[in-house]
């Protein structure tokens, strides 16, 4: 190990506040909508809002096509009647300043990184529901991964695709079957730029294959401090078949998959480079961009005269993977063809055969009957890889203990780095309120501290639990407004729409499972013993109603087969009212959900779940976790901050384990969470409830958060491999 130096706090370049010179409300309003820093700012948000709340709600909450409703003189009418003038001068003049300055965290912890940037690879960002370029976990950690950089000030650049066709949306028809329907976004209406080369021209690089070349435009958005370019094949020099490689996020055949992640991993470093930015750490979320570590070794190879050995192993220093999921369907193979087709004139330039590419994508460098697989080149060609949860930790080194075959398993070099989310996006705005009057007056500046969150124990159990069954209130609002509005798409009775509007109860103990619908997270346990929901939901005195959501994979009939079951409950006159599954879970969906429920469940099947950060959103909000000990939640339940399925032990037989989880499934809900949510004191406030809200809050708010993850990833990785100072990662 290197001998551990003072990180040196040199003075990193502010990014520019650029062009924010507005000096009418309407061009406020623009710059405003043009940096993504207003999605975790309710204040901005509640604003737009407030200009036309209907057209915000059918436009996705996008600011920009709501903006483009309105002429410069109508708004400027609007924002006088609405008295919106300050708001508007104010928040403008807040974003002006946030981007001007750099916190500071980042210039103390982070300086160092100043003009060599950290270039994060991701091919999903899960910024914001009005932006189609995530489909799940993955894409929303990268959205909060980069949210959480720009607040601390970690100089970083974000790199990944713009689909403009995103992932699909879903649609279930009348006997519960799902749907994909793919949107065509404007964009135009989306807060993206072309980005400008040194020369100040629109850049476009081209990657040649073997079978011919692939051009890729590079847009540019803005999410608060951090730049995200995003790559787009559309460009008229493609032929029409690759002008559509990057229209829809998993959308194709293994083929489809190369050439995209040909296109983020290899055109993304030159992109970079075409845009004068030389990054000092290379962060591979995931397999999906490995092949950016192919060019950048090119790059050192022409650039600096280095051979291929040393290149590589410069690189290597200078890359952190993270590997974010145990489902081998999780990990991109590829054959001997594809690689060769796309990889293959980089490979001559640099230098090596066939087989020595092939090697390097390979747990046995000679075995000819190995595919080549992503993850496994983003762990050959990295100094620093992680996983994304301690229990996880100890999996992947299994997983991959092979790679290091003279290793014992603690000495394989796989640390871990547990997820977190980015607290202002997921957190109600009811909530803030509620931390803001109670916590010290820095408190959002200083969230992934320990000490801000205990203030929560001094809150009045009652002004908590209000505020939990207002938003409780808002979250039954909105499912109902959406099942009645699927009942209608559907073409279903007046009655069945009219019935829609009045489902669910707010003094129910209310449960909510929202996730994709792989066979591995189980969503039909519940359903195990259907008679025994039955009861349990029916319960005269201590009922309990249940809200679902999620998607499957288009290709996931099994999935699909799952999401009928649980859609076609509401046929049953024992569920009928009680438990309602929302259509096309998003972001927006997801917030709804966390910030409303008594608790949020979790039943994946152990130890498949790499960590899960949607239990972590439900915390900041009040929710409890009831969850299987796997992923984050093994390592933050400790008896008292929400409720444990299982002992943490898996049988070898799924069938045994499945079966034994579901039986403790309902032990659980009989003897500890339905008594000690209807256990009322005099004025009808379930005290011991309330206390274990205020545990959750208090021992896992800032252990999960974005800003304790994206600290970790300095301290433990970007610091370590931009060569400042030496911290291994902690493996265990
Ligand atoms: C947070 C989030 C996820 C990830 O949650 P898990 O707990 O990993 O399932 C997935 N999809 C959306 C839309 C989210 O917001």
């Amino acid at each position: 190990m290197k001998q551990v130096e003072q990180p040196v706090a040199i003075q990193p370049q502010p990014i520019a506040a650029f062009g924010l010179t507005a000096d009418n409300q309407y061009d406020k309003c623009v710059a405003l909508a043009r940096n993504l820093w207003w999605s975790w700012h309710a204040e901005v948000i509640n604003l737009f809002r407030d200009l036309d709340p209907i057209r915000w709600r059918q436009l996705d909450h996008n600011p920009i096509a709501l903006l483009s409703e309105f002429t410069p003189e109508r708004l400027s009418m609007r924002a006088g009647e609405l008295v919106l003038h300050s708001r508007i001068n104010q928040a403008y003049r807040r974003l002006k300043e946030y981007v001007s300055e750099i916190p500071p965290w980042g210039r103390t912890h982070a300086g160092v990184l100043g003009s060599k940037p950290v270039a994060y690879f991701s091919l999903e960002f899960g910024v914001h529901e009005s932006i189609p370029i995530y489909s799940g976990g993955l894409g929303v950690l990268s959205g909060d991964h980069i949210k959480s950089a720009s607040g601390l000030g970690v100089p970083l650049v974000a790199v990944g695709l713009f689909y403009d066709q995103g992932y699909f949306k879903q649609h279930l028809d009348i006997n519960g079957w799902q749907h994909e329907e793919y949107l065509n976004t404007k964009v135009e209406n989306l807060p993206m730029e072309p980005a400008l080369g040194t020369d100040g021209k629109p850049i476009t690089v081209r990657i040649d294959t073997r079978a011919g070349k692939l051009l890729a435009k590079v847009w540019l958005m803005h999410v608060g401090r951090v730049r995200l370019y995003l790559l787009d094949c559309d460009v008229p020099s493609n032929n029409p078949e690759d002008r559509e490689l990057t229209s829809r996020l998993y959308g194709g055949d293994n083929r489809t998959r190369i050439r995209q992640e040909l296109v983020a991993g290899v055109g993304g470093v030159r992109a970079l480079k075409a845009l004068g930015i030389f990054p000092g750490v290379y962060h591979l979320n995931e397999g999906h961009s490995s092949f950016a570590i192919l060019e950048a070794i090119r790059t050192r190879m022409k650039d600096d005269g280095m051979d291929f050995d040393v290149a590589l192993r410069n690189v290597a220093q200078r890359t952190v993977f993270t590997t974010h999921t145990p489902v081998p369907a999780g990990h991109d193979r590829f054959d001997r063809n594809l690689i060769e087709e796309h990889i293959g004139p980089l490979r001559d330039e640099l230098g090596i055969s066939t087989e020595q590419l092939m090697g390097l994508g390979r747990v046995e460098p000679q075995n000819e009957h190995e595919t080549f697989c992503m993850t496994v080149l983003g762990l050959k060609l990295s100094r620093r890889a992680n996983a994304v949860s301690n229990l996880h930790g100890h999996v992947t080194r299994r997983m991959w203990a092979h790679l290091w075959p003279w290793r014992v398993e603690e000495e394989i070099p796989i640390g871990h780095i547990t997820n977190g989310v980015h607290i202002q996006s997921w957190l109600a705005w009811q909530m803030q309120q509620l931390y803001d009057r109670h916590f010290p007056a820095d408190w959002m500046h200083r969230m992934g501290e320990p000490d801000v969150w205990q203030d929560i124990h001094g809150i009045d159990p009652g002004e908590l639990w209000e505020t939990h069954y207002a938003l409780k209130n808002l979250l039954l609002a909105f499912v109902r407004r959406r099942i009645s509005r699927q009942c209608r798409r559907r073409g279903e009775s007046d009655e069945a729409v009219e019935a829609a509007r009045n489902i669910l109860d707010p003094n129910i103990l209310t449960l909510g499972f929202g996730r994709r619908f792989a066979t591995y997270k189980r969503a039909l346990m519940l359903l195990t013993d259907e008679d025994r929901l039955a009861e349990m939901v029916g319960d005269p005195k201590r009922p309990m109603q249940i809200i679902f959501a999620g998607k499957a994979h288009p290709a996931d009939e099994p999935g699909r087969q799952l999401i009928q079951r649980i859609a076609n409950l509401r046929h049953d006159p024992r569920f009928a009212g009680r438990i309602a599954f929302v259509e096309d879970y998003d972001i927006n969906v997801c917030r709804h959900l966390i910030q409303g429920v008594d608790v949020w469940l979790n039943n994946p099947r152990r130890p498949l779940e790499a960590s899960g950060t949607s239990g972590q959103k439900a915390v900041l909000n009040g929710a409890l976790n009831l969850s299987i000990l796997d992923g984050w939640w093994a390592e933050a339940y400790d008896g008292s901050n929400g409720f444990a399925i299982g002992n943490g032990t898996s049988h070898v037989d799924d069938r045994v384990t499945d079966a034994r989880d579901a039986a403790d499934l309902y032990r659980v809900l009989i003897e500890e969470v339905i008594p000690l949510y209807y256990d009322r004191d005099i004025d009808g406030l379930p005290r011991q409830w309330v206390k274990r809200m205020m545990n959750s809050i208090s021992s896992l708010a800032w252990r999960f958060s974005a800003d304790r993850m994206v600290a970790d990833y300095v301290n433990h990785a970007y610091l370590p491999a931009s060569g400042g100072v030496s911290c291994d990662m902690n493996v265990k």
